[in-house]
Protein backbone atom coordinates (compact mmCIF):
# COMPACT_ATOMS: atom_id res chain seq x y z
CA UNK A 1 0.00 0.00 0.00
CA UNK A 2 0.98 3.52 -0.22
CA UNK A 3 0.70 5.63 2.65
CA UNK A 4 -1.43 8.12 0.77
CA UNK A 5 -4.03 4.91 0.77
CA UNK A 6 -4.32 4.25 4.40
CA UNK A 7 -6.88 5.56 6.81
CA UNK A 8 -4.50 7.12 9.34
CA UNK A 9 -7.14 8.95 11.69
CA UNK A 10 -6.80 7.71 15.47
CA UNK A 11 -4.69 4.59 14.49
CA UNK A 12 -1.15 3.21 15.96
CA UNK A 13 1.41 3.25 13.41
CA UNK A 14 4.76 1.98 14.17
CA UNK A 15 7.08 4.13 12.21
CA UNK A 16 10.58 2.77 11.64
CA UNK A 17 12.27 5.23 11.24
CA UNK A 18 16.98 5.23 10.91
CA UNK A 19 17.76 7.85 13.66
CA UNK A 20 21.02 5.80 13.99
CA UNK A 21 22.96 9.63 14.05
CA UNK A 22 26.63 9.47 14.67
CA UNK A 23 27.21 11.11 19.04
CA UNK A 24 30.21 12.69 19.43
CA UNK A 25 30.63 12.72 23.65
CA UNK A 26 26.42 12.15 23.67
CA UNK A 27 26.06 14.99 21.45
CA UNK A 28 24.57 14.62 18.16
CA UNK A 29 27.25 15.34 15.31
CA UNK A 30 25.22 15.13 12.20
CA UNK A 31 21.48 14.84 12.07
CA UNK A 32 20.76 14.60 8.52
CA UNK A 33 19.26 11.30 9.38
CA UNK A 34 16.64 12.99 11.91
CA UNK A 35 16.11 15.41 9.50
CA UNK A 36 15.13 13.12 6.12
CA UNK A 37 12.66 11.36 8.64
CA UNK A 38 10.53 14.16 9.89
CA UNK A 39 8.36 14.33 6.65
CA UNK A 40 7.16 11.06 7.07
CA UNK A 41 6.20 11.88 10.68
CA UNK A 42 4.51 15.28 9.96
CA UNK A 43 2.96 13.05 7.57
CA UNK A 44 1.29 10.65 9.80
CA UNK A 45 0.80 13.05 12.40
CA UNK A 46 -1.04 15.73 10.39
CA UNK A 47 -3.54 12.78 9.87
CA UNK A 48 -4.31 11.98 13.30
CA UNK A 49 -2.03 8.95 13.69
CA UNK A 50 -1.16 7.89 17.23
CA UNK A 51 3.18 7.37 16.04
CA UNK A 52 5.18 5.23 17.93
CA UNK A 53 8.68 5.82 16.07
CA UNK A 54 11.09 3.08 16.75
CA UNK A 55 14.92 3.23 15.61
CA UNK A 56 18.36 1.64 16.96
CA UNK A 57 21.38 3.54 17.53
CA UNK A 58 24.95 1.99 17.45
CA UNK A 59 25.80 -1.40 18.68
CA UNK A 60 24.13 -1.79 22.33
CA UNK A 61 24.58 -5.35 21.86
CA UNK A 62 20.88 -5.90 23.32
CA UNK A 63 21.82 -4.78 26.49
CA UNK A 64 20.32 -1.86 28.17
CA UNK A 65 23.23 0.53 27.84
CA UNK A 66 23.08 4.38 28.45
CA UNK A 67 25.17 5.66 26.23
CA UNK A 68 23.02 4.60 23.28
CA UNK A 69 19.56 5.31 24.53
CA UNK A 70 17.48 7.95 22.18
CA UNK A 71 17.67 10.14 25.06
CA UNK A 72 19.22 12.78 22.84
CA UNK A 73 17.17 12.13 19.66
CA UNK A 74 14.36 12.72 21.43
CA UNK A 75 15.63 16.05 22.83
CA UNK A 76 16.97 16.91 19.90
CA UNK A 77 13.36 16.51 17.76
CA UNK A 78 11.46 17.57 21.13
CA UNK A 79 9.37 14.30 21.82
CA UNK A 80 8.54 12.25 24.59
CA UNK A 81 10.77 9.19 24.88
CA UNK A 82 9.78 5.81 26.45
CA UNK A 83 11.49 3.96 29.05
CA UNK A 84 11.70 0.72 26.48
CA UNK A 85 10.54 -0.29 23.22
CA UNK A 86 8.17 -3.12 24.58
CA UNK A 87 6.70 -4.17 27.74
CA UNK A 88 3.58 -3.05 29.82
CA UNK A 89 5.24 0.60 30.53
CA UNK A 90 5.39 1.05 26.88
CA UNK A 91 2.15 0.08 26.40
CA UNK A 92 0.31 1.69 28.84
CA UNK A 93 2.43 5.00 27.39
CA UNK A 94 0.62 3.88 24.13
CA UNK A 95 -2.68 3.92 25.27
CA UNK A 96 -2.58 7.45 26.94
CA UNK A 97 -1.44 8.83 23.23
CA UNK A 98 -4.06 10.87 21.10
CA UNK A 99 -4.07 11.25 17.45
CA UNK A 100 -1.69 13.16 16.30
CA UNK A 101 0.93 12.47 19.34
CA UNK A 102 4.02 10.59 18.75
CA UNK A 103 6.11 8.49 21.22
CA UNK A 104 9.76 7.65 20.35
CA UNK A 105 10.24 3.56 21.41
CA UNK A 106 13.91 3.40 22.88
CA UNK A 107 17.10 1.78 21.57
CA UNK A 108 15.28 -1.49 19.93
CA UNK A 109 19.06 -3.12 20.23
CA UNK A 110 18.64 -3.04 23.73
CA UNK A 111 16.87 -6.29 22.80
CA UNK A 112 19.12 -9.31 21.26
CA UNK A 113 15.51 -10.19 20.09
CA UNK A 114 16.25 -7.02 17.35
CA UNK A 115 19.19 -8.56 15.13
CA UNK A 116 18.19 -11.85 15.31
CA UNK A 117 14.71 -11.44 14.48
CA UNK A 118 13.35 -13.17 17.21
CA UNK A 119 9.51 -14.47 16.94
CA UNK A 120 8.64 -13.18 20.48
CA UNK A 121 10.12 -9.84 20.33
CA UNK A 122 8.82 -8.93 17.15
CA UNK A 123 5.16 -10.01 18.48
CA UNK A 124 5.69 -8.20 21.64
CA UNK A 125 6.86 -4.86 18.92
CA UNK A 126 3.61 -5.47 17.03
CA UNK A 127 1.63 -5.97 20.42
CA UNK A 128 -0.45 -2.37 19.99
CA UNK A 129 0.65 -1.45 16.08
CA UNK A 130 -2.43 -1.00 13.30
CA UNK A 131 -0.31 0.18 10.89
CA UNK A 132 3.31 -0.62 9.92
CA UNK A 133 5.48 2.14 8.07
CA UNK A 134 9.03 1.46 7.04
CA UNK A 135 11.04 4.71 6.33
CA UNK A 136 14.48 3.69 7.90
CA UNK A 137 16.00 2.96 4.29
CA UNK A 138 19.19 2.62 6.31
CA UNK A 139 18.73 -0.37 8.10
CA UNK A 140 16.47 -2.08 5.03
CA UNK A 141 19.41 -4.43 4.59
CA UNK A 142 19.21 -6.25 7.60
CA UNK A 143 16.32 -9.21 8.44
CA UNK A 144 15.77 -7.89 11.66
CA UNK A 145 12.61 -8.06 13.58
CA UNK A 146 11.62 -4.16 13.36
CA UNK A 147 12.17 -4.68 9.52
CA UNK A 148 10.89 -7.76 8.24
CA UNK A 149 9.19 -9.64 11.85
CA UNK A 150 6.93 -6.31 12.48
CA UNK A 151 5.40 -6.20 8.92
CA UNK A 152 4.87 -9.82 8.71
CA UNK A 153 2.25 -9.41 11.70
CA UNK A 154 0.72 -6.32 10.98
CA UNK A 155 -1.98 -5.99 8.48
CA UNK A 156 -1.54 -2.73 7.10
CA UNK A 157 2.04 -1.82 5.45
CA UNK A 158 3.24 0.77 4.09
CA UNK A 159 6.78 2.49 2.64
CA UNK A 160 7.37 6.03 4.07
CA UNK A 161 8.12 9.08 1.84
CA UNK A 162 11.98 8.77 2.19
CA UNK A 163 12.01 5.08 1.82
CA UNK A 164 10.31 5.51 -1.49
CA UNK A 165 12.26 8.50 -2.45
CA UNK A 166 15.79 6.88 -1.82
CA UNK A 167 14.33 3.68 -3.91
CA UNK A 168 13.37 6.04 -6.77
CA UNK A 169 16.57 7.04 -7.13
CA UNK A 170 19.01 4.07 -6.58
CA UNK A 171 16.83 2.14 -8.67
CA UNK A 172 17.38 5.13 -11.81
CA UNK A 173 20.89 4.83 -10.99
CA UNK A 174 20.96 1.24 -10.95
CA UNK A 175 18.89 0.50 -14.06
CA UNK A 176 18.81 3.25 -16.21
CA UNK A 177 22.20 5.34 -15.53
CA UNK A 178 23.02 7.44 -18.54
CA UNK A 179 26.68 7.50 -20.08
CA UNK A 180 29.25 8.42 -19.09
CA UNK A 181 28.58 6.60 -15.73
CA UNK A 182 31.25 7.18 -13.55
CA UNK A 183 31.82 5.56 -9.86
CA UNK A 184 33.56 7.09 -7.55
CA UNK A 185 34.89 4.45 -4.37
CA UNK A 186 36.49 5.58 -1.26
CA UNK A 187 36.91 4.03 2.55
CA UNK A 188 39.08 1.74 4.10
CA UNK A 189 38.68 -2.19 2.92
CA UNK A 190 38.68 -3.60 -0.19
CA UNK A 191 37.21 -6.83 1.92
CA UNK A 192 34.26 -4.39 2.57
CA UNK A 193 33.65 -3.53 -0.85
CA UNK A 194 35.11 -6.05 -3.22
CA UNK A 195 31.68 -7.03 -4.56
CA UNK A 196 30.52 -3.42 -4.60
CA UNK A 197 32.95 -3.06 -6.70
CA UNK A 198 33.13 -5.89 -8.93
CA UNK A 199 29.54 -5.08 -9.72
CA UNK A 200 30.01 -1.80 -10.14
CA UNK A 201 32.63 -1.94 -12.78
CA UNK A 202 30.07 -4.03 -14.98
CA UNK A 203 27.96 -1.49 -14.77
CA UNK A 204 30.03 1.91 -15.29
CA UNK A 205 31.94 3.82 -17.83
CA UNK A 206 34.67 4.16 -15.39
CA UNK A 207 35.74 3.57 -11.56
CA UNK A 208 37.93 5.85 -9.37
CA UNK A 209 38.84 3.99 -6.23
CA UNK A 210 40.17 6.55 -3.52
CA UNK A 211 40.88 5.95 0.25
CA UNK A 212 42.91 3.67 2.04
CA UNK A 213 41.77 1.12 -0.38
CA UNK A 214 43.70 2.49 -3.00
CA UNK A 215 46.59 1.11 -1.90
CA UNK A 216 46.12 -2.39 -1.30
CA UNK A 217 45.28 -1.53 -5.86
CA UNK A 218 48.54 -0.15 -5.92
CA UNK A 219 50.77 -3.13 -4.34
CA UNK A 220 48.87 -4.99 -6.75
CA UNK A 221 50.65 -2.93 -9.57
CA UNK A 222 54.40 -3.73 -7.91
CA UNK A 223 54.08 0.13 -6.58
CA UNK A 224 55.83 1.29 -2.84
CA UNK A 225 52.87 1.94 -0.60
CA UNK A 226 55.14 2.55 2.41
CA UNK A 227 53.64 2.41 5.82
CA UNK A 228 50.12 2.81 4.37
CA UNK A 229 46.98 0.52 5.08
CA UNK A 230 46.36 -1.95 2.64
CA UNK A 231 44.95 -5.62 2.59
CA UNK A 232 48.05 -8.19 1.08
CA UNK A 233 46.03 -10.36 1.04
CA UNK A 234 43.71 -9.42 -2.09
CA UNK A 235 46.92 -8.48 -4.17
CA UNK A 236 45.67 -11.24 -6.02
CA UNK A 237 41.84 -9.83 -6.36
CA UNK A 238 42.84 -6.52 -6.82
CA UNK A 239 44.74 -7.18 -9.83
CA UNK A 240 42.70 -9.87 -10.89
CA UNK A 241 39.99 -6.54 -10.88
CA UNK A 242 42.60 -4.24 -12.86
CA UNK A 243 43.25 -6.86 -15.51
CA UNK A 244 39.77 -7.03 -15.97
CA UNK A 245 39.58 -4.27 -18.89
CA UNK A 246 37.40 -1.56 -16.94
CA UNK A 247 38.88 1.75 -17.11
CA UNK A 248 40.01 1.80 -13.24
CA UNK A 249 41.27 4.99 -12.05
CA UNK A 250 44.04 5.42 -9.02
CA UNK A 251 45.52 8.13 -7.17
CA UNK A 252 48.36 9.72 -9.08
CA UNK A 253 49.83 11.40 -6.08
CA UNK A 254 49.57 11.21 -1.99
CA UNK A 255 49.23 13.39 0.92
CA UNK A 256 51.68 11.26 3.08
CA UNK A 257 52.71 11.88 6.66
CA UNK A 258 54.41 9.15 9.60
CA UNK A 259 51.53 9.53 11.75
CA UNK A 260 47.80 9.50 12.01
CA UNK A 261 47.41 12.40 14.05
CA UNK A 262 47.53 15.35 12.03
CA UNK A 263 50.37 16.80 14.01
CA UNK A 264 53.39 15.36 11.92
CA UNK A 265 54.36 16.75 8.82
CA UNK A 266 52.26 16.24 5.76
CA UNK A 267 54.31 15.41 2.39
CA UNK A 268 52.81 15.36 -1.20
CA UNK A 269 54.27 13.64 -3.39
CA UNK A 270 54.02 10.65 -6.36
CA UNK A 271 55.78 8.43 -4.65
CA UNK A 272 55.42 7.09 -0.99
CA UNK A 273 58.60 6.70 1.21
CA UNK A 274 58.94 3.27 2.97
CA UNK A 275 58.58 5.57 6.30
CA UNK A 276 55.27 6.86 5.13
CA UNK A 277 51.75 6.46 5.38
CA UNK A 278 49.46 7.78 2.47
CA UNK A 279 46.76 9.26 4.00
CA UNK A 280 44.83 11.34 1.39
CA UNK A 281 44.97 11.60 -2.13
CA UNK A 282 46.92 14.42 -3.41
CA UNK A 283 45.88 17.59 -5.54
CA UNK A 284 47.13 15.93 -8.97
CA UNK A 285 44.57 13.02 -8.18
CA UNK A 286 41.97 15.48 -7.28
CA UNK A 287 42.68 17.24 -10.74
CA UNK A 288 42.24 13.96 -12.54
CA UNK A 289 38.81 13.38 -10.69
CA UNK A 290 37.58 16.73 -11.47
CA UNK A 291 38.64 15.56 -15.11
CA UNK A 292 36.79 13.02 -15.63
CA UNK A 293 34.01 14.16 -13.96
CA UNK A 294 33.71 17.27 -16.48
CA UNK A 295 31.28 15.34 -19.18
CA UNK A 296 30.00 12.46 -16.54
CA UNK A 297 25.98 11.75 -17.10
CA UNK A 298 25.36 9.91 -13.94
CA UNK A 299 27.67 10.11 -11.14
CA UNK A 300 27.76 7.82 -7.66
CA UNK A 301 30.05 8.10 -4.79
CA UNK A 302 30.63 6.17 -1.78
CA UNK A 303 33.44 6.65 0.99
CA UNK A 304 36.15 8.94 1.94
CA UNK A 305 39.17 9.63 -0.48
CA UNK A 306 41.73 10.04 2.95
CA UNK A 307 41.50 9.82 6.82
CA UNK A 308 39.14 12.84 6.23
CA UNK A 309 38.53 13.60 10.35
CA UNK A 310 41.86 14.30 10.41
CA UNK A 311 42.80 18.04 8.47
CA UNK A 312 44.78 18.62 6.62
CA UNK A 313 43.78 14.87 5.48
CA UNK A 314 40.28 16.44 4.49
CA UNK A 315 41.43 17.92 1.31
CA UNK A 316 41.17 15.35 -0.91
CA UNK A 317 37.38 14.28 -0.16
CA UNK A 318 36.35 17.85 0.22
CA UNK A 319 37.80 18.54 -3.52
CA UNK A 320 35.81 15.41 -5.25
CA UNK A 321 32.41 16.93 -3.02
CA UNK A 322 32.91 19.88 -4.82
CA UNK A 323 33.63 17.89 -8.09
CA UNK A 324 30.93 16.11 -7.82
CA UNK A 325 28.83 19.21 -6.94
CA UNK A 326 30.29 21.09 -9.68
CA UNK A 327 29.11 17.85 -12.50
CA UNK A 328 25.48 18.53 -14.30
CA UNK A 329 24.92 15.11 -14.60
CA UNK A 330 22.82 13.22 -11.93
CA UNK A 331 24.88 12.90 -9.11
CA UNK A 332 24.40 10.53 -6.28
CA UNK A 333 26.39 9.92 -2.82
CA UNK A 334 25.60 7.62 -0.25
CA UNK A 335 27.66 6.88 2.99
CA UNK A 336 27.59 8.84 6.18
CA UNK A 337 31.19 9.81 5.46
CA UNK A 338 30.78 11.39 2.44
CA UNK A 339 27.10 12.77 3.10
CA UNK A 340 29.68 14.60 6.23
CA UNK A 341 32.07 16.20 3.37
CA UNK A 342 29.38 16.65 1.13
CA UNK A 343 27.71 18.93 4.23
CA UNK A 344 31.03 20.16 5.13
CA UNK A 345 31.90 21.68 1.88
CA UNK A 346 28.81 23.07 1.69
CA UNK A 347 27.57 21.37 -1.03
CA UNK A 348 25.06 19.24 -0.54
CA UNK A 349 21.82 21.11 -2.07
CA UNK A 350 23.97 20.33 -5.80
CA UNK A 351 23.81 16.83 -5.38
CA UNK A 352 20.67 15.29 -7.06
CA UNK A 353 20.15 12.99 -4.39
CA UNK A 354 21.76 12.51 -0.60
CA UNK A 355 21.38 8.65 0.27
CA UNK A 356 20.82 8.08 3.75
CA UNK A 357 22.10 4.54 3.50
CA UNK A 358 25.63 3.71 2.98
CA UNK A 359 25.05 -0.44 3.18
CA UNK A 360 22.12 -0.56 1.80
CA UNK A 361 22.44 1.60 -0.90
CA UNK A 362 25.17 -0.03 -2.27
CA UNK A 363 23.54 -3.44 -1.83
CA UNK A 364 21.08 -2.44 -4.02
CA UNK A 365 22.98 -0.90 -6.68
CA UNK A 366 24.57 -4.43 -6.47
CA UNK A 367 21.71 -5.51 -7.27
CA UNK A 368 20.73 -7.62 -4.10
CA UNK A 369 17.10 -7.44 -2.65
CA UNK A 370 16.71 -5.71 0.45
CA UNK A 371 14.72 -7.74 2.88
CA UNK A 372 12.76 -4.65 4.00
CA UNK A 373 11.32 -3.76 0.93
CA UNK A 374 11.12 -7.30 0.17
CA UNK A 375 8.84 -7.14 3.32
CA UNK A 376 6.79 -4.50 1.94
CA UNK A 377 6.37 -5.50 -1.62
CA UNK A 378 5.35 -9.14 -0.90
CA UNK A 379 3.14 -8.18 2.39
CA UNK A 380 -0.22 -9.66 1.41
P1 LIG B 1 34.75 2.79 5.29
O1 LIG B 1 34.04 2.62 6.60
O2 LIG B 1 35.31 1.54 4.71
O3 LIG B 1 33.95 3.60 4.30
O4 LIG B 1 36.04 3.65 5.64
C1 LIG B 1 35.98 4.93 6.13
C2 LIG B 1 37.22 5.23 6.90
O5 LIG B 1 38.37 5.07 6.09
C3 LIG B 1 37.24 6.66 7.39
O6 LIG B 1 37.28 6.65 8.79
C4 LIG B 1 38.53 7.23 6.79
O7 LIG B 1 39.21 8.07 7.68
C5 LIG B 1 39.34 5.98 6.51
N1 LIG B 1 40.36 6.20 5.46
C6 LIG B 1 40.16 6.61 4.21
N2 LIG B 1 41.33 6.72 3.56
C7 LIG B 1 42.30 6.40 4.43
C8 LIG B 1 43.72 6.30 4.33
N3 LIG B 1 44.37 6.61 3.22
N4 LIG B 1 44.39 5.88 5.42
C9 LIG B 1 43.73 5.57 6.57
N5 LIG B 1 42.39 5.63 6.71
C10 LIG B 1 41.68 6.04 5.66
Amino acid sequence: MRLSELSLKGRRVFLRADLNVPLSDGAIADDTRIRASIPTLDYLRARGARVLLASHLGRPKGEHNPTFSLAPIAAHMAIPLATDCIGPDVEAAIERLTDGDVLLLENLRFHGGETENDPEFAAALSKSVDVYVNDAFGASHRAHASIVGVPARVTEVAMGLLLERELEMLRRLRDTPESPYICILGGAKVSDKLQVIESLMDRADRMIIGGAMAYTFLLARGEGIGRSLAEPELVDTAKRILDAGKEIMLPIDHVCSTDLSGNAPAVTSETIAEDQIALDIGPRSVKQIIDALADARTVFWNGPLGLFETPPFDRGTCGVAAAVAECAGFTVVGGGDSLAAVHAAGVANQISHLSTGGGASLELLEGKALPGVVALEEHA
